[in-house]
């Protein structure tokens, strides 16, 4: 089933704009609320199950599509679609945060991110490298975990005093025991295979504040994916997540003691509540000099994850005649570098 969102005044295809959180029209301008979008301006054409094609309603040409494609543009005609059907029933998610950073601040980001192409090879920020900037709304699982931990350990202190010419050090040995309850609300993993798991955790986090109910129109104007990992697969990946804050924890709850030594840790976490979400993000993937770089930024904050290319060439052009220590050039290149070094 495909959907189009048409515009109540003159018919063309809206698109979810991220400055105003309303749907868009890029032809008049006029701007709709998500939720009274009038029903009789949505289109949607429900295929034959046999079809394996879909087809953009506004020229007729074929969607090319990916399995795991949930909302695209028609490469003709350039009309966002979303693909209904791959939304509802248990693909349909529960939660999306939208956009609120544009695709004009997401490109002013980029070139500021490479320095205006100062510091990178030449003809780096030429050609179409900029408009292949995609805007992705990434499936993740939140999940509310709530568990037991159990930690026996033993503590020691230590007194040491003077009696004549011996010093004496006495020790005493105490039996701690701590029982913990754990409650984490949405813990965030992200469920798509083609998305790189490192890079997904360096965009986080996001604000939860912003966190809305699901709704198609969100989608219109981006790229989305469903999930490629359910909820149960990826709980290991949480698991390995939260258990460095829960160490960091058990820790702060003993404290006094010369010594720790643990005996027994047992920590049980279970999911509670699991919501399907949909996060925004802004992607430039790019090869240059058969390198792949790759250009992310969290769509709601802002903040960007990755590493420019850098001309060595360029670089040493624009210390020149700048007398300072290598250990100064070497701070200052990671400076301009910018963003998450990873
Ligand atoms: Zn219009
Ligand atoms: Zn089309």
């Amino acid at each position: 089933m495909v959907t189009h969102y048409k515009c109540p005044n003159c018919g063309s295809d809206m698109a979810f704009d991220a400055a105003s959180g309303k749907l868009s029209c890029p032809n008049c301008g006029r701007q709709d609320d998500i939720e009274t979008f009038p029903e009789e301006n949505i289109q949607q054409k429900f295929a034959p199950e046999e079809a394996k094609e879909y087809h953009c309603e506004n020229c007729g040409a074929v969607l090319l599509t990916e399995a795991e494609t949930t909302a695209t543009h028609c490469s003709f005609c350039g009309a966002p679609v979303i693909l209904a059907d791959r939304l509802t029933g248990d693909l349909a998610p529960a939660k999306v945060i939208p956009f609120t950073i544009s695709k004009d601040e997401a490109v002013a980001a980029f070139k500021k991110w490479t320095k205006n192409g100062r510091l990178t090879p030449r003809g780096f920020m030429n050609g179409d490298r900029i408009k292949k900037m995609t805007g992705m709304y990434v499936p993740f699982w939140l999940y509310d975990i709530d568990g037991k931990a159990e930690v026996a350990a033993i503590g020691t202190r230590m007194r040491t005093y003077q009696q004549g010419d011996t010093v004496i050090t006495e020790t005493d040995f105490y039996d701690v025991y701590r029982e913990i309850d754990l409650s984490y609300l949405k813990v965030p993993a992200d469920a798509s295979e083609k998305m790189d798991d490192e890079l997904m955790d360096k965009l986080e986090p996001y604000d939860y504040s912003d966190l809305k109910d699901f709704r198609m129109p969100y989608l219109a104007g981006f790229l989305a994916e469903k999930y490629d990992f359910d909820e149960d697969a990826l709980f290991s990946r949480i698991e390995s997540k939260i258990v460095p804050y829960i160490d960091t924890y058990i820790g702060s709850t003993i404290s006094g003691y010369s010594t720790v030594s643990y005996t027994n840790k047992q920590i049980n976490a279970n999911k509670k509540k699991v919501y399907y979400t949909l996060f925004p993000v802004w992607m430039v993937y790019y090869d240059f000099e058969n390198k792949e770089h790759t250009f992310a930024m969290n769509g709601q904050t802002g903040k960007v994850v990755g590493k420019p290319p850098i001309s060595g060439g360029k670089v040493a052009a624009w210390f020149m005649g700048i007398a300072v220590s290598t250990f100064a050039v070497l701070k200052t290149i990671s400076y301009l570098v910018g963003g998450v070094l990873w």
